[in-house]
């Protein structure tokens, strides 16, 4: 039996699990270290620890950035500046002793759900995975679209008209107001504490301003996917990431903002749905990458 690790790294937390082909058997984390030297460090000790006595037939690793043409390094990723140029594949295979296959981040959500999550139910769908950014996946009839050169589905950085500055040195992105992060800068600033499942809790108890942190940005959500309506017709946001778990929350602003932009469709036609599979996604669909790479 093939021992597949996969690993999810985040601006928050290293997520790893070991798969097998019914779904992942364990899973462990760790607060994402500050270095790429301790990244790998963290890696092998997630691995030893799923698989005590043996070594992985293959790893798959999800990062958030953009990858070099040969998936050997990231070039840019704006949320781990110290993992840039760094040989980060090489630098595993030798750590780990077997292959190693680094893929984005989305892109490995996306397939852990055409998978194991929402492509069980439907074919085309929209994943945006809400966490310390914003990454998208692009599903179509039941496969991943990556673009001419593997860049699609940066659906963060798509502009929705308003004047803060993302970390990708522009302004105007999805990213820097509907992340979970920037979700819970704005409860911050509303003088509401706590992590986003906490603010999360205090708007389903009915507080308005807690409410009004996610109805902000689900209606930028629904700015920028109504675009992608638009243009592809498709009619299925899925959020995933940290801020999955709250789609309950971000649904009505998004559908409305959504149907505003997308001429000839109402709210009726769209469904914004939680992740199924969660931040399980990233884990599951590097693994499965690797497997079948
Ligand atoms: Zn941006």
């Amino acid at each position: 039996m093939k021992s597949i690790i996969g690993v999810d790294i985040g601006g928050t937390a290293i997520k790893a699990g070991l798969l097998s082909e019914h779904g992942l058997q364990k899973k462990l984390s760790a607060p994402s270290p500050k270095s790429a030297e301790d990244l790998v460090r963290v890696v092998i000790q997630l691995t030893q620890e799923l698989l005590p006595d043996r070594t992985p037939s293959c790893c798959g690793v999800a990062v958030a950035g953009l990858l070099s043409p040969d998936e050997k390094e990231v070039l840019n990723s704006p949320n781990l500046r110290w993992i840039e140029k760094f040989p980060l594949q090489a630098a595993l295979a030798d750590a780990l002793a077997c292959p190693v296959f680094l893929v984005n981040d989305a892109t490995a959500a996306a397939q852990g759900e055409i998978r194991f999550g929402i492509g069980t139910t439907h074919p085309s769908f929209l994943l945006a995975t809400l966490g310390t950014g914003v990454g998208g996946g692009v599903v179509l009839d039941g496969k991943l679209w990556t673009g001419s050169g593997g860049l699609a589905g940066e659906f963060g950085h798509m502009k929705v008209g308003h004047e803060a500055r993302c970390t990708c040195g522009t302004i105007g992105c999805l990213e820097a107001v509907a992340s979970a992060s920037a979700m819970q800068r704005h409860a911050k600033q509303e003088n509401i504490p706590g992590s986003l499942a906490e603010i999360a809790d205090t708007a389903r108890h009915g507080d308005s301003k807690a409410k009004s942190v996610f109805e902000q940005a689900g209606s930028y959500l629904g700015q920028a996917f109504g675009q992608v309506a638009l243009l592809m017709d498709l009619r299925v946001l899925v959020l995933g990431g940290g801020a999955g778990p709250c789609a309950d929350l971000l649904r009505d602003a998004a559908l409305t903002t959504t149907a505003k932009q997308a001429f000839g469709r109402t709210v009726e036609d769209f469904s914004v749905l939680a992740s199924p599979l969660g931040n399980d996604a990233g884990v599951l669909g590097a693994g499965i990458f690797a497997s079948e790479t």
